[in-house]
């Protein structure tokens, strides 16, 4: 039903729910599927100026990477196309901008990331996302 999911994943718990939710749906499809995840890193002021500023970027691209590897790892084995894509954020809007250039038909991501304030249902990145998406939402608890 769906071939085209993107998966936001920042290595939080809800993350990693939402990534297994996601790698079971692509294993259950009977068409090919493109499962394409997202990493996004927060912004970088430009005052920073150079050489700080590509030092700075290189190091939150190297975060990110290591993002990448677990959520490659929380899906595990499957038979989906697996797209990669890190991105500098905020989350939702990146994530929103993937979806509408990718044509993705279905998100997947966590109901809560590695914000602090616990007593949100939803964070401020899903809440975001569920109300602007192009497509449907699944929100991972
Ligand atoms: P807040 O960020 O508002 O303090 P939070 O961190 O608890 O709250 P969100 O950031 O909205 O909640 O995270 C919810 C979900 O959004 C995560 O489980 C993940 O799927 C996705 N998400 C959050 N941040 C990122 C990110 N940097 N890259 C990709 N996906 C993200
Ligand atoms: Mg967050």
């Amino acid at each position: 039903m769906f071939q085209n999911i993107l998966l936001a994943f920042d290595g939080s718990e809800s993350a990693h729910k939402a990534a297994h939710l996601a790698a079971g749906i692509s294993r259950c499809s009977l068409s090919p599927v493109i499962l394409r995840v997202v990493v996004a890193y927060d912004p970088l002021p430009a005052y920073l100026g150079e050489p700080n500023l590509q030092k700075a970027i290189d190091e939150r691209m190297k975060e990110a990477e290591t993002v990448m590897e677990q959520a490659l790892k929380a899906i595990g084995e499957t038979p989906a196309e697996i797209h990669t894509e890190i991105l500098e954020g905020p989350a939702a809007d990146a994530i929103l901008r993937v979806a509408e250039t990718r044509g993705s038909d279905l998100i997947v991501m966590g109901s809560r990331g590695l914000g602090q304030i616990g007593s949100l249902l939803l964070g401020s990145q899903s809440q975001k996302v569920v109300n602007h998406a192009p497509c449907p939402v699944l929100i991972a608890r």
